[in-house]
């Protein structure tokens, strides 16, 4: 695969991915909400790839973290927590 940037001391993502309809889906940063426990919560500046068609990718590590951080925000009564 392409080089690996180092973007912080603990995770290395790759500057992008190959998207599975062919296209590149370089890495960027979004807020991302979602519903947990029937809770609305936004977790900011989540690393993403997304594709010229819009498609969405999270790497297996931002997915575990992800849900990790909605269970932190959730258990303090946030609704908004930064990655
Ligand atoms: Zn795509």
């Amino acid at each position: 695969m392409n080089a690996v940037k180092k973007e912080s001391i603990i995770i290395n993502y790759p500057d992008f991915y190959e998207c599975a309809c062919g296209s590149k889906a370089p890495l960027t940063y979004q807020d991302i909400t979602t519903m947990f426990n029937n809770k609305k919560i936004t977790v900011e500046h989540v690393p993403v790839y997304i594709c010229l068609e819009n498609h969405v990718k999270l790497a297996r590590l931002t997915q575990v973290k992800l849900r990790n951080k909605l269970k932190e925000a959730y258990s303090q009564d946030k609704d908004r927590i930064r990655f």
